[in-house]
């Protein structure tokens, strides 16, 4: 079944092609198509991938998969939540999207957090039951950071359990327990019997 992917990331795109390799699905990424993205208006991480997956889907007239994820920190209501990428502006790096919630946590002492991650597959645009899995994956803010893997926020995020950030653990080891791990296995589930 071809599947359009609503990223234009190449790398999500592979990933996702050796995630959901069980499932047999033809992925073309929407930038194949010649489909642009759609501005993220929703205020959740699930309407955000489900604008995303409609969007691919009206456009290509084939069904769609999409993905939103970010940083959800307890004690800052949420923050930096749907706005992760761009938490301290447009053309924010990683480390200044770190700095900026460091600096807003200071030492206060409530650090909990968790990384969340939605899927949503539809059939079709105007498909009413999308079927849509979410991973959270949960720890809490550190002081400094630490670690040289991964990206984004992980040199900040303490892993529950394990006493180390999500920039020290090995890719390997991050891809079977992440947020994004644990949708894509709910999706498995969900997708194997409809396809
Ligand atoms: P996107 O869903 O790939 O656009 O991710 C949104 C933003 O959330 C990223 O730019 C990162 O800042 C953050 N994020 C999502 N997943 C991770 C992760 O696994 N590690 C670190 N940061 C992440």
């Amino acid at each position: 079944m071809k599947v359009v992917l609503a990223t234009n990331n190449e790398g999500k795109l592979k990933e996702f092609r050796s995630l959901l390799a069980p499932l047999a699905l033809d992925l073309v990424g929407q930038a194949e198509l010649g489909i642009a993205s759609v501005p993220e208006t929703g205020a959740t991480f699930v309407e955000n991938a489900l604008e995303k997956a409609r969007h691919a889907s009206a456009m290509s007239e084939c069904p769609a998969l999409s993905d939103d994820s970010g940083l959800v920190v307890d004690c800052l209501q949420g923050q930096p939540g749907i706005h992760s990428a761009r938490f301290a502006g447009n053309d924010a790096t990683d480390e200044d999207n770190n700095n900026k919630l460091l600096a807003l946590l200071g030492n206060g002492q409530t650090r909990s957090a968790h990384f969340y991650c939605a899927l949503v597959f539809l059939r079709h645009a105007q498909d009413p039951a999308p079927v849509i899995a979410t991973g959270q994956w949960h720890g809490s803010i550190v002081i400094e950071p630490k670690g040289n893997n991964g990206f984004g926020y992980d040199p900040l995020f303490l892993v529950s359990g394990l006493g180390i950030t999500s920039a020290e653990l090995d890719p390997e080891a991050k891809n079977r327990i992440s947020h994004r791990a644990q949708a894509v296995q709910e999706l498995c589930a969900k997708l194997t019997p409809l396809i």
